[in-house]
């Protein structure tokens, strides 16, 4: 091509490109109704196929992070869907990745820190009316779960009536509306309690140390030759190393004693004390990302997932620091953040990374 007809191409590309940009509205509206028909129509849950499925829904903890919201694990498995932990965010995030709240089987709480359960109710209104469920949400847990349930039951009462009122029995029968709970007492440790057990799906519940805070359990998923666990909030446990031999797929929680010792120092020397103390006081109720990987080399577990990742690692570097001494101990690791779905196939030992990140 010469550089006359080079030229010539270029400016036709331009224009073209310029139109299309004047006239996006335009364009955007005749593309739309199909492109969100075929979003609508599309089944996220079928199209990952036979086998469990773990997606990160939220893989923070508290504090606020561009890429970690609270923590929410959903576990999918034979064309089900179950949620470990309703942290805020949970349920919006569900819905980034394509999986609808309407396709909930059931939430498992692992203890009741505000930032698991402070995406409960959102959650429980939006798989009522998104799935036209007759039947309340089913929440399994440890003892003490009623008040918690009840609680977020009775602030979205109102809520219901107006849903109700406004879409009728066809879209939200009130029979459908709010939380019913399942609650186990926390079982010995060493030992485990099967809390559900349907279509080839059992999940059990074990408790974990976090004290002080008390009931605090984990869960172990076990769907077609495939397992997969959920620490919940812990410090190094020796349940959840005893649950996780030889497991596929271990989801562990992990806080940077390093990092919060700096962000506790820098409260400090800011002035804020209360603050300098909270990051000094969760040092000793979570597992390290070090004490997370000995866990999976010493249970021979395929693969680790690390969420409820604290603190942010919003800033460049971050991550490294984070990780520190980890590959040296367990290589097969993930870091987790919203959106990761990690597909563990029936009958296999296959372990896919599909996606990081929404
Ligand atoms: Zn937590
Ligand atoms: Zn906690």
């Amino acid at each position: 091509m010469t550089i006359k007809k080079t030229y010539i191409f270029l400016s036709l590309l331009v224009l073209i490109a310029a139109l299309g940009y004047v006239n996006r509205s335009a364009i955007i509206i005749k593309v739309l109704p199909n492109a969100v028909t075929k979003v609508m129509a599309g089944d996220k849950i079928a199209d990952l196929g036979d086998g469990m499925h773990v997606a990160l829904c939220g893989a923070g903890g508290p504090m606020p992070s561009s890429t970690r919201t609270g923590p929410c694990v959903a576990v999918i498995a034979n064309n089900k869907m179950f949620v470990v932990d309703a942290g805020s965010g949970g349920s919006r995030n569900l819905g980034r990745m394509g999986f609808s709240t309407g396709s909930i089987e059931g939430v498992f709480l692992t203890h009741f820190h505000s930032d698991h359960i402070d995406g409960l109710g959102e959650l429980s209104m939006t798989r009522w009316v998104t799935g036209t469920h007759k039947e309340a949400l089913p929440v399994f847990g440890p003892t003490g779960l009623e008040s918690v349930v009840e609680g977020f039951n009775h602030a979205y009462g109102q809520d219901a009536v107006y849903r109700h009122a406004h879409h009728g029995d066809s879209v939200a029968a009130l029979s459908g509306n709010g939380m019913s709970t399942k609650s186990f007492d926390v079982p010995k440790d060493g030992t485990k309690v099967t809390v559900y057990d349907q279509g080839g799906v059992t999940i059990e519940m074990f408790s974990v140390d976090h004290k002080p805070i008390s009931p605090a359990v984990g869960y172990l998923f076990t769907y077609k030759g495939r397992t997969a666990l959920i620490s919940g909030d812990t410090t190094k446990n020796t349940n959840v190393e005893l649950f996780s031999k030889n497991i596929d797929l271990l989801v562990h929680e992990a806080l940077s004693p390093e990092l919060l010792r700096i962000m506790s120092e820098s409260a400090d020397a800011a002035g804020n004390s209360s603050v300098s103390k909270i990051f000094h006081d969760v040092l000793d109720y979570h597992t390290s990302p070090v004490e997370a990987a000995e866990i999976a080399r010493d249970a021979q577990a395929q693969h680790l997932l690390y969420y409820h990742i604290v603190p942010p690692l919003d800033i460049p570097g971050l991550e490294t620091l984070w990780l520190q001494g980890v590959e040296e101990i367990f290589a097969d690791y993930t870091l987790g953040e919203d959106g990761t779905l990690i597909s563990l196939p029936a009958n296999s030992k296959e372990i896919i990374n599909v996606k990081s990140g929404i």
